[in-house]
């Protein structure tokens, strides 16, 4: 009963969540810029109305622009405030119990860092690395010393793995290739999903920015091999799916 009760808030929660994370990951990291980022027009300064506030609906009923003078409406914040939304009503679908407020809780944060990284390039530490203690403190509340050994052996591991490709990448190429921002982020991923979980994660994630990549293009974004793109969306979404696999029982069937 009071799961399900937790259940209904969480999906009713989910577009007011999503509106404040995408104005927290467009402010990050100045804070106090925070309200600012979603409660005036980029263009005029104009203070909005409340219903200029309805996440997602707003955007669409604007077609993305201000009232008053035009001005476009940042494209994440739809699309951030949507995520929000397919996070929670995911975790409630998939999971039981208390695992779907962790599962809707990790999904949450991880959307924050994939917007961050979108516009910045950056994944922020406050979120990879705070993880990475969550995660261990989780995976030993669900599983025991048997599945915190596991957790901690995916932590190293997911690090020294991208950790190690990056240090390759730059040794070959001269340059950066993969941040340590995305080791940091699959450290978290291997705490929350346990070692098995990882060759999961980042197929998930490789296949994502894939995707990503072709919808880019056919947007017209030319593609080259100096085309910067961030790994740490496509990673985040596969850490939430990778948790999703290790505890719905759907997937344990
Ligand atoms: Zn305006």
């Amino acid at each position: 009963m009071i799961a399900a009760i937790l259940d209904i808030f969480l999906v009713a929660a989910s577009p007011f969540v999503g509106s404040f994370l995408t104005a927290a990951s467009r402010a990050w990291p100045d804070w106090n810029r925070v309200v600012a980022a979603r409660s005036s027009c980029d263009g005029c300064g104009r203070t909005l109305g409340p219903l200029e506030l309805v996440p997602v609906f707003s955007f669409l009923f604007q077609r993305g622009k201000c009232r008053s003078c035009g001005t476009g409406i940042w494209t994440l914040h739809p699309v951030g405030e949507a995520a929000a939304i397919m996070i929670a009503v995911t975790g409630v679908l998939a999971t039981d119990g208390w695992i779907t407020s962790l599962a809707v809780l990790l999904g949450w944060a991880l959307l924050f860092a994939a917007l961050v990284d979108l516009r910045t390039f950056l994944l922020p530490d406050v979120i990879t690395l705070g993880l990475i203690p969550a995660g261990l403190a989780v995976s030993y509340g669900l599983g025991g010393l048997d599945e915190l050994v596991w957790a901690t052996l995916g932590a190293i591991a997911g690090y020294v793995i991208l950790a190690g490709i990056g240090l390759l990448y730059r040794l070959l190429r001269g340059r950066e290739g993969l941040g340590m921002g995305d080791a940091k982020l699959l450290a978290a991923g291997g705490a929350w999903c346990g070692l098995l979980a990882l060759p999961w994660i980042v197929a998930i994630g490789a296949g994502l920015t894939l995707f990503g990549v072709a919808i880019a293009s056919l947007f017209g974004t030319r593609l080259s091999r100096d085309l910067a793109l961030p790994f740490g969306p496509g990673l985040a979404a596969g850490v939430f799916f990778g948790f999703l696999l290790a505890r719905s029982p759907l997937a344990a069937g």
